[in-house]
Order: structure tokens, then C-alpha cells, then sequence
């Protein structure tokens, strides 16, 4: 069974139809990238799974391990081990870093029957990841995100995801500002999680992360539909190219 099958999916956001009808299927085990120019839809899609509001499949199917995944909850999508990271993340003033990405993973282990984690496992944790991470401990103790560089809540994003230990983790625009130490880091981020019963989503319009996170299939998402698939070479043939020879194919 696919991790997550994506069929024929249709997403309005304000009553406009962004995405046509994208079909997408990923296995455990693998890492897929979807490209394509600014507009195109590609964040649209990583909005529908995460199940925030605003954005409605009005045709189609997303089933995620054979379930149907829209009708789930975000809560019950990140229990069910979804990981999304956004373009933008948001900052959270007066929340430590440390305080939240506790409670996060005790809502998750709490939800799956875990026991929670106390203080002392949880720092033994957190500070093993940010070692692999190259993250510095100080953040630990920052507001979430607030005042971090572009690159530094990447990290954090990626820190993020480490501690969850998704099945799925879908990364939007992961790469954007990043230079590339970071960049590094979130392709080390991801091989750290461990390939065989994960797999990864990467949504990028930059062809440099995609030197560090070797895709196994590579898509491009132009005018709300998969114009095309391939392997690692289609991101090398993009990178030549650009995107106007798929945008007119399209249109034609
Ligand atoms: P990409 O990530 O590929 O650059 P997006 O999915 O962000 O593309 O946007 C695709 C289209 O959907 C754009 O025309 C954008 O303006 C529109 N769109 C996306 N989100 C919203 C929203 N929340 N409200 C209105 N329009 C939106
Ligand atoms: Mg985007």
C-alpha cells in the first residue's frame, strides 16, 4: 500500500480552482520533489494535507496509508505521523523553543499511547538532535522562532521534525534564503530520518537543495497539474531549461 495516493485532487482556495487534478503516489522508502514556478499551486497542495483551513478539495481523493486523510483532523493527521513544514513559519513570543517542542512530542506520544517524556529524557533528547544538527543549545531557550534568520528557522523546522519522527514529512520552500550550510543540514535532517519506512515530499523551485536531498522522482506542478515526472535528470533538464517550455505544453 502507497504511503500517500493522491487522486485526481481538485483544491479551491476563495472559490478559485488552483489545483486541476494532480495524481501523485509516494512509497515508504521514498523521497519525491515537486518543482515548478511561483504561482503554480505547489503550496496549495502542502496546505490541503496539512488540513488548515480555506483550502477545499472539491474533486478527487488524498489517501494516506489507504485511509481517506481529509477527513481527519491536523491533530489526528500529525498523530498519524504527517509532518508539514511551512514556507513561512510562525513565530510564537514568550513561548520557549524548548517548552514547545516538548509539548508537541508529549501531544503526539500522548495520542499514540506513549508515555510522556519528562524534563530530563526530553533535554537528553533535544540536545542529542541539535548535535546532529549542528543546532546550538542556546536556541533552546529562544522564543520560538522570533528573531531567527531565514536560515535559523529552517534549522529549527528541521529540528522539529527530527524530534517528531514522521512517516511522512512534507517540506515546502525549504530551501528558500538558505545557503548552504543549511541547506546541508536539511538533507542531513532528512537522511537522518531514516529511510525505509519514511518518506519525504520536498517542494522547492531551487535545483541546489535537490544536489544534497537526491530525489528518487522528481514532478513539476505547472498551472495546478503534474506536467511532468521523472527522475533526478528532469531537475537537471529544469534547471537548463526553466519552466516556460512546460508552461506553454500546458497551455497548448
Ligand atoms: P506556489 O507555492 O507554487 O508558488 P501557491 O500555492 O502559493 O503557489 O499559490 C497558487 C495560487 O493560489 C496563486 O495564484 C495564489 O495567489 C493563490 N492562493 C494561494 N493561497 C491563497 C489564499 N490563501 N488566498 C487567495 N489566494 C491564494
Ligand atoms: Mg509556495
Amino acid at each position: 500500500m502507497p504511503l500517500l495516493e493522491i487522486r485526481d485532487l481538485h483544491v479551491s482556495v476563495e472559490d478559485q480552482e488552483i489545483l486541476r487534478g494532480v495524481d501523485l503516489t509516494i512509497e515508504a522508502g521514498e523521497v519525491h520533489a515537486i518543482m515548478g514556478p511561483n504561482g503554480a499551486g505547489k503550496s496549495t497542495l502542502a496546505n490541503l494535507l496539512s488540513g488548515r483551513e480555506g483550502y477545499e478539495a472539491t474533486r478527487g481523493q488524498v489517501l494516506y496509508r489507504g485511509k481517506d486523510l481529509l477527513d481527519r483532523t491536523p491533530e489526528q493527521r500529525a498523530r498519524d505521523g504527517l509532518f508539514l513544514a511551512f514556507q513561512y513559519p510562525v513565530e510564537i513570543p514568550g513561548v520557549t523553543n524548548s517548552y514547545f517542542m516538548k509539548a508537541s512530542l508529549n501531544a503526539l506520544r500522548g495520542a499514540r499511547g506513549e508515555p510522556e517524556l519528562d524534563a530530563f529524557d526530553f533535554l537528553t533528547l533535544v540536545k542529542q538532535k541539535m548535535k546532529q544538527l549542528d543546532f546550538d543549545e542556546s536556541f533552546l531557550n529562544r522564543s520560538v522562532n522570533e528573531g531567527f534568520s531565514g536560515g535559523e528557522k529552517k534549522r529549527n523546522e528541521i529540528l522539529q521534525m527530527a524530534l517528531l519522527d514522521p512517516r511522512l514529512a512534507v517540506l515546502d520552500e525549504t530551501d528558500s534564503g538558505l545557503d548552504i550550510d543549511a541547506l546541508r543540514i536539511v538533507a542531513d535532517g532528512v537522511r537522518a530520518l531514516g529511510r525505509e519506512d519514511r518518506a519525504v515530499l520536498a517542494i522547492t523551485h531551487y535545483h541546489r537543495l535537490l544536489e544534497y536531498l537526491v530525489p528518487d522522482h522528481v514532478h513539476v506542478l505547472v498551472g495546478g497539474r503534474i506536467a511532468r515526472s521523472g527522475d533526478r535528470g528532469l531537475a537537471l533538464e529544469l534547471e537548463e531549461r526553466g519552466y516556460g517550455w512546460l508552461e506553454q505544453e500546458g497551455a497548448a
